[in-house]
């Protein structure tokens, strides 16, 4: 059995609307009351109140205000956990000699939602499709709210615990699902063995074939961002004017990163689906942090606006794309190799020779002065790791493996976080 989460996003009316956010107001106003309690116990007695204590005047609470009662007892409990926690580490802290601050008490609308952790109190109806309703309560009180979303595992993964957050406006809520191992199983229709070079120009670079380009929309959307925000600067702060091309900048923001998101999932999804092998460098500061700059020969534009936004979109981008393709190749049967980047040095190892050549950012196509090869640099960079996960697999020998010679006191620092597996037939 497997964890999966899946984010669907709510369709409540105005009416429905208006009781989650009272809802959440409610919690709001639970969690300052433990908090509060808390502090005052700890800078009075200079003593801790346990999450046992609390947890019993719930009762207490329903009874003297019975508008709590429709929450549900365990998401109360689960509100009161969150305290509970934040006090833990903050005594942990103590302890260790530091002087952490107290929790904050939250204003209700910065209070993101609420949860409930188990089966109990709740309940989500797929519909087929792409539909689905989600009920909270029972009887007359319980509300129904549409909700969209789809995912893959079928009618196997049983949802565990929901969460349900309220972001920029819209409301969500994020399901643990409890999966069969089967259900999780990708079909694979190829066996292919790639290299891989994550950058800049493009998204994706292979040891052969075309690379994926890195989406246009991003750039695309970085003058109307900075338009926005030269706006929001001539505004006062605390004004309608400026708090409205704030909620305008947000929504430019998630925006992008939503599509960002989509993207990296479908390009590892099919990268996944076509390889057998798939072997990159290990993600590294380094990597994660490349200038925007771009290259001598094509030099970046609006350099300085873009760098903090480039960090963010892109390191965002290779962040994320490793762990999914981690976890996908996993379930593909992929072998996913990570190539250990400071040893192997994939951009300056000449692919052909395997001598390293130290060279600039600006060398566009690489030519080696040893053998002569010459090969564009990213694709070099990938073809260099994809021989070395051949090097350091674990049943060496075919094809190009026995190619260059493997580096010395390399064995074992290069990993592979995934096994191979045969392909799987797709079902029709
Ligand atoms: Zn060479």
């Amino acid at each position: 059995m497997q964890r999966r989460n899946v984010t669907l996003k709510l369709y409540p009316n105005a009416a429905r609307a208006a009781r989650l956010e009272a809802w959440t107001r409610l919690h709001c106003e639970l969690y300052n009351a433990a908090l509060e309690e808390r502090v005052v116990a700890w800078r009075k007695a200079g003593k801790s109140i346990s999450d046992f204590d609390q947890q019993n005047i719930l009762p207490q609470i329903k009874a003297d205000r019975p508008e709590f009662v429709e929450l549900g007892s365990h998401a109360l409990q689960q509100t009161l956990r969150r305290p509970d926690r934040a006090f833990q580490s903050f005594f942990r802290r103590v302890k260790a000699g530091q002087t952490p601050g107290f929790r904050r008490f939250k204003a209700g609308k910065w209070f993101s939602g609420f949860a409930y952790p188990d089966p109990a109190g709740w309940k989500l109806m797929q519909h087929g499709g792409r539909g689905a309703t989600l009920r909270i309560g029972s009887g007359d009180t319980a509300l129904s709210v549409r909700a969209r979303g789809l995912h893959r595992f079928g009618d196997q993964a049983k949802p565990n615990d929901i969460t349900l957050t309220r972001k920029g406006g819209g409301w969500f809520v994020s399901v643990t699902l409890r999966v069969p191992d089967a259900a999780c199983a990708r079909e694979r229709t190829a066996d292919m063995r790639r290299g891989l070079d994550f950058g800049i120009n493009d998204w994706a670079t292979f040891d052969e074939g075309p690379p994926i380009a890195n989406p246009r929309w991003v750039r695309e959307e970085l003058p109307r961002l900075a338009a926005l925000q030269r706006q929001r600067a001539r505004k006062r702060k605390g004004s309608v004017r400026h708090k409205r091309l704030g909620h305008g900048i947000a929504r430019l923001h998630d925006g992008i990163s939503n599509r960002r998101r989509d993207f990296v999932h479908k390009a590892t999804t099919r990268l996944v689906q076509q390889c057998a092998v798939l072997a990159t460098e290990q993600l590294t500061p380094k990597t994660m942090s490349r200038s925007a700059k771009g290259t001598a020969e094509t030099p970046g534009r609006r350099v300085r606006q873009k760098a903090g936004l480039n960090r963010e979109i892109l390191s965002a981008g290779f962040g994320m794309a490793h762990p999914m393709l981690a976890y996908k190749a996993e379930e593909a049967g992929t072998r996913l190799h990570l190539s250990n980047t400071r040893q192997l040095k994939p951009s300056q190892r000449c692919a052909a020779c395997w001598e390293i050549v130290p060279k600039t950012l600006a060398d566009r196509m690489r030519v080696c002065p040893h053998c002569g090869h010459v090969m564009q640099r990213d694709q070099n960079s990938a073809l260099v790791v994809l021989i070395d996960a051949f090097n350091t697999q674990d049943t060496p020998g075919t094809g190009v493996a026995a190619r260059p010679k493997p580096l010395p006191r390399q064995r074992g620092k290069s990993r592979s976080v995934t096994r191979e597996t045969p392909a799987t037939t797709p079902c029709v």
